[in-house]
């Protein structure tokens, strides 16, 4: 059974998303408005500078590097106000932005640029010498590489992006090539997706547009503005959540500028920084994920400021338990509201609206316009009616992404033979249309809403000469209310199983992999790792393991 959204299909262009971004003639606030500000150094863009520097830097990129339609540039820095307008001159010459985790290890890096095929890298000063050896790794000319945010380099040999620029202006210069919104990629984000390695999403600029409109249209009816309340000049955002992540890059990076709400855009999370800049700035909407709103419920900290500007918070890319909603709302009468997409669905499919908060909190939401949904039992293929019980959730709609690069054996196992996408999350609608995601069908582990893909994590420890056999999993970190990934291994004959062995191997791992992929729920020696008869991992025996021996701990 197909389930509808309880939304009026809306209209979706047949535009690019520079041309809504900078073209469309419905734009609802004025030209001169401040879209991204840095609470630093008080740097900002407004509309119009954002636009012009793209453009600059695009007609730059493509005189000074060839750089044309389709190609590919790779983005490795934490979130700066750069950012956007770096990769709004990417789409303007009709480039594609393959987004990186700028924690990333050099060999982490060079697989995601190799893999995307990059004509050249965007980061900062501090990750320059990760990005240098990565280069290296995979043939990138040292002057492929560029800089952005306020740090220049000292000995002048990498360029910063704003000195890849064209002067010429008129018919002489390079002009914007034609797109075709529903094939062409915007977007390269990284996904495991529900089994291996990370792999390249493809999100064409339709599927960006699309969700887009798709959750203006949801925050425009809980109430936000872009101007007039709530003090005259419309809400305003703060991002913590990473722009390299689907979620910041749609809900934070570019719904800012789509709907004209400010966003004041820290680097990082830092509680007091957080706190701080949403007191400053009369902050009343934000993007978080679930270590965020637990810290807002339980920090001491928090208590020291003035968050009483903030009217709502949307949580997603990892579970968030109702507990932890009603404690924000005990200590700060916020409510916060939890949403539930994936990199594959550009991202958002279902969000809570504010009128049911109070009754389904817990949920993650009604389907976003435009969107169907099927719920499918996992062992007898059948299609359940809302209410009927829990099932794979499949969905179909504008903002789902077409297929991995150049990965069309996939296709297959992704998508249903009626076009859903298999999201590989087990959930369940209630009769009133809400979704609950209760459990994972794939292979992925969320740290804080951080991908961490098992089969990574197993290819290293298959590498070190005392283990035999290994497989990773999620174990639950009560804590800090987030998945962490543990190990199994056998270990070699002889090999003792001590602590210390363990401990050894915790520290091996840390130095090969990003920070968030450590093995921070630790290393379990067992006889042999379960597995069926074709030799699969039967993960699911683990998980359980996992599950018992947490409960009891
Ligand atoms: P990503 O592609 O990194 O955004 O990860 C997508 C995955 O995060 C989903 O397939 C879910 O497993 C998980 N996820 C996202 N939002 C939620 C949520 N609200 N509740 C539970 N899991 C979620």
């Amino acid at each position: 059974m197909v389930i509808q959204s309880f939304h009026e299909p809306l209209q979706i262009p047949n535009l690019d998303l520079w041309q809504v971004l900078f073209e469309r003639k419905d734009r609802q606030f004025p030209e001169d408005k401040e879209i991204y500000v840095d609470p630093d150094t008080k740097r900002s863009y407004t509309w119009t500078q954002a636009r012009d520097t793209a453009i600059e830097l695009g007609r730059g990129l493509k005189s000074q590097w060839g750089f044309k339609k389709g190609d590919v540039l790779g983005f490795f820095s934490p979130n700066n106000i750069d950012y956007s307008p770096v990769f709004f001159g990417v789409l303007w010459a009709g480039g594609a932005c393959s987004t990186a985790n700028p924690t990333y290890t050099v060999k982490e890096l060079a697989f995601q640029m190799q893999d995307s095929k990059v004509a050249g890298i965007v980061t900062q000063m501090p990750m320059l010498p990760t990005v240098i050896e990565a280069a290296k790794i995979i043939g990138l000319p040292e002057d492929r590489i560029i800089l952005l945010g306020d740090a220049r380099d000292p000995s002048g040999k990498f360029k910063h992006f704003t000195e890849i620029r064209s002067a010429r202006t008129g018919l002489l210069a390079p002009g914007r090539p034609r797109l075709d919104p529903k094939k062409d990629t915007s977007f390269l984000v990284y996904s495991s997706g529900t089994t291996g390695l990370p792999k390249g999403v493809q999100l064409t600029h339709t599927n960006i547009v699309a969700n887009l409109i798709q959750l203006a249209h949801c925050e425009l009816r809980n109430g936000l503005y872009h101007s007039g309340p709530p003090d005259g000049h419309g809400d305003r955002q703060i991002a913590v959540l990473p722009f390299f992540h689907v979620y910041g890059l749609t809900c934070i990076a570019l719904q800012s500028i789509y709907m004209g709400i400010p966003v004041i855009v820290l680097p990082k999370f830092d509680l007091d920084h957080f706190c701080k800049a949403i007191q400053e700035y009369g902050i009343t909407y934000a993007s978080i994920p679930p270590p965020v709103v637990l810290a807002l419920a339980k920090h001491p900290a928090v208590a020291k400021y003035d968050l009483s500007s903030m009217r709502w918070m949307n949580s997603g890319a990892a579970p968030l338990g109702r507990d932890l909603v009603e404690q924000v709302w005990r200590r700060l009468t916020i409510p916060v509201m939890q949403g539930y997409g994936l990199s594959e669905t550009a991202p958002v499919l279902t969000k809570m609206n504010i009128a049911d908060w109070a009754r389904f909190n817990g949920s993650c939401g009604k389907l976003l316009p435009n969107i169907e949904a099927k719920v499918v039992d996992v062992d007898t293929g059948k299609e359940l009616a809302p209410g009927e019980g829990e099932g794979e959730l499949w969905f179909k709609g504008p903002n789902v992404f077409p297929g991995y690069l150049n990965r069309p054996e996939l296709a297959a196992d992704t998508f249903s033979e009626d076009g859903f996408f298999k999201t590989g999350d087990i959930g369940y609608a209630d009769k009133k249309g809400n979704f609950y995601i209760t459990d994972r069908l794939k292979e992925l582990i969320k740290y804080k809403g951080f991908q961490v893909a098992p089969a990574e994590l197993e290819g290293i420890l298959l590498g070190h000469d005392e283990i035999a056999d290994a497989c990773v999993i999620p174990a639950h970190d009560r804590q800090r209310e987030t998945e962490v990934p543990r190990a199994y291994l056998v270990l070699k004959p002889g090999v003792p199983r001590t602590d210390e062995k363990a401990a050894e191997i915790v520290a091996w791992i840390e130095g090969k992999v990003a920070q968030h992929k450590r093995l921070r729920g630790g290393v379990r020696f067992v006889d042999e790792v379960p597995k069926n008869a074709s030799g699969k991992l039967l993960r699911r025996v683990l998980k359980d393991m996992a599950r018992k021996e947490d409960a009891r701990a």
